[in-house]
């Protein structure tokens, strides 16, 4: 380096951050320039940028877990350099992988005691493609063995499903099935569930619980009502449970609730690690019964330390510092530890809720005592004569950091629009009260314009 050169690059260093010729022009947006920026600058300006996105803090929309101990970011930001899949590079990684696996295994009742079957994943999406992967290749099993069609599976499931489960259906040609909501019934019932099965159904998709109001759906009902299928039709219809959340809150706060694999109809369930498994985005699970419950077929097996492991994932390389921080909180909080936080989230819940239904403006759908995740609406007499939507309220709390998202519920019912409020570890009764301040405030300020003309849609919410 010349010395002028040299002197230039030291002047660089010297030069206070946001005086910086490159941050004074600004950086580019669709193309690499041809030279670099000092790392400073890089940070200050990518760091500055995504202040502008939401407090997570005061995201009440998300599932996801937005905080994590000090210790948990520690061990997260030591292993960041893990690939998940070089199981015989790094094999203690695998192994933690297996123990979790095992111990999902056993917190949901799997028979068997330390040879689970099941992996992780980067989350409830890729876990519910795995599982319904499982189903299709059952039933095509099945049927090929019985000497009948292969080309018309379908899967039942509620029109509340989650994203992930029409994506399942498109990807891997799939009929979806649906029952849809009714009257006050906004998810799947046993019943309505039994009606849509036939010999090309591959499962029924229960879900713990709906992202769209909080709700268990009946895991035990529609076992009992596919029981009764099977006595009249011949059909084994399998359970798969999408437990994204209730996966890791039923077991702790509902624990004599029957939903696991003490159902014996249940094949397979999955979770959000990131969810209420209360690790950083993204890490799933999916656990399956017993090996019968997954087609050698689907496995791909890799040997670590000499072993044999399976390797069933739709990703290759994948982050395995969100494996070890799920492993960190097993260790970290125990049985106890998870049930003291599920419970506290859900005592914050039912306070919300509660005093969301005093406040007059307003009908509870749900409270919070499933998962600690309720919703409200409008009252019908109120609206009438209202002057605000919850398009409105939601925008006005977002004034204030809240996101609280409006939304009309599932086909048949989309025409009642609620609001819904995810409790989660970081929310506590404090801040609850600080909410219900503002929405208080909301509503007066509301209640004062008379002239305001209610607002009838809102930014597009994504369940
Ligand atoms: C969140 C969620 C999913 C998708 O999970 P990701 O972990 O975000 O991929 C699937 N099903 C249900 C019921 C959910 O709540």
């Amino acid at each position: 380096m010349s010395r002028k050169k040299n002197r230039d690059a030291a002047a660089g260093e010297l030069v206070p951050t946001y005086a910086a010729r490159e941050l004074a022009t600004g950086v580019p947006k669709h193309r690499m320039n041809e030279e670099g920026m000092a790392p400073r600058l890089a940070y200050q300006v990518i760091h500055d940028e995504l202040r502008l996105d939401g407090f997570s803090l005061l995201n009440l929309a998300t599932f996801v877990t937005t905080w994590m101990e000090p210790e948990a970011e520690k061990l997260i930001s030591e292993t960041l350099d893990k690939n998940m899949i070089d199981k015989d590079e790094y094999p203690q990684t695998a192994e933690i992988e297996k123990r979790c696996v095992n111990i999902l295994g056993n917190l949901w009742h799997a028979p068997g005691d330390g040879d689970a079957v099941g992996t992780s994943t980067i989350g409830s999406s890729e876990a519910c493609m795995l599982g319904g992967m499982a189903m299709k290749w059952r039933w095509r099993e099945r049927q090929r063995a019985a000497g009948k069609p292969t080309d018309r599976p379908n899967l039942v499931m509620g029109a509340n499903t989650q994203v992930c489960w029409h994506k399942f259906c498109r990807y891997w040609d799939v009929e979806p099935r649906e029952v849809t909501a009714e009257g006050d019934r906004f998810t799947l019932n046993a019943e309505e569930a039994a009606k849509l099965v036939d010999e090309n159904t591959i499962g029924v998709v229960v879900i713990m619980g709906s992202t769209f109001d909080g709700t268990y759906e009946p895991v035990a009902k529609v076992a009992k009502a596919l029981d009764a299928v099977q006595e009249k039709e011949g059909w084994d219809i399998p359970i798969h449970v999408d437990g994204a959340s209730g996966g890791f809150v039923a077991p702790f706060i509902q624990p004599d609730l029957e939903w696991d694999f003490r159902v014996p109809r249940v094949q397979s369930i999955n979770t959000s690690g990131h969810k209420y498994g209360l690790v950083y985005p993204g890490v799933g699970w999916v656990v399956f019964r017993d090996q019968a419950a997954l087609p050698d077929e689907l496995v791909f097996h890799v040997s670590y330390l000499g072993g044999d492991m399976i390797d069933f994932s739709i990703n290759f390389s994948r982050p395995g510092n969100q494996v070890i921080a799920q492993y960190y909180n097993f260790l970290r909080l125990g049985l106890d530890g998870y049930a003291r936080i599920q419970q506290a989230c859900q005592d914050v819940a039912l306070h919300l809720s509660g005093e969301i239904a005093k406040m007059g403006p307003f009908r509870l759908i749900t409270k919070g005592d499933d998962l600690p995740v309720f919703c409200w609406t409008m009252d019908e007499t109120y609206a009438k004569s209202a002057s605000f939507s919850l398009y409105d309220l939601a925008e006005k709390l977002r004034e204030r950091g809240w996101l609280v998202p409006a939304y009309p519920m599932p086909e048949n019912r989309g025409d009642l629009v609620v609001q819904r409020i995810v409790v989660k570890e970081d929310f506590s009764r404090d801040l609850a009260d600080r909410l219900l301040e503002d929405l208080r405030r909301a509503v007066a300020y509301f209640e004062s314009q008379t002239g305001h003309t209610p607002k009838s849609e809102g930014s597009h919410f994504h369940h």
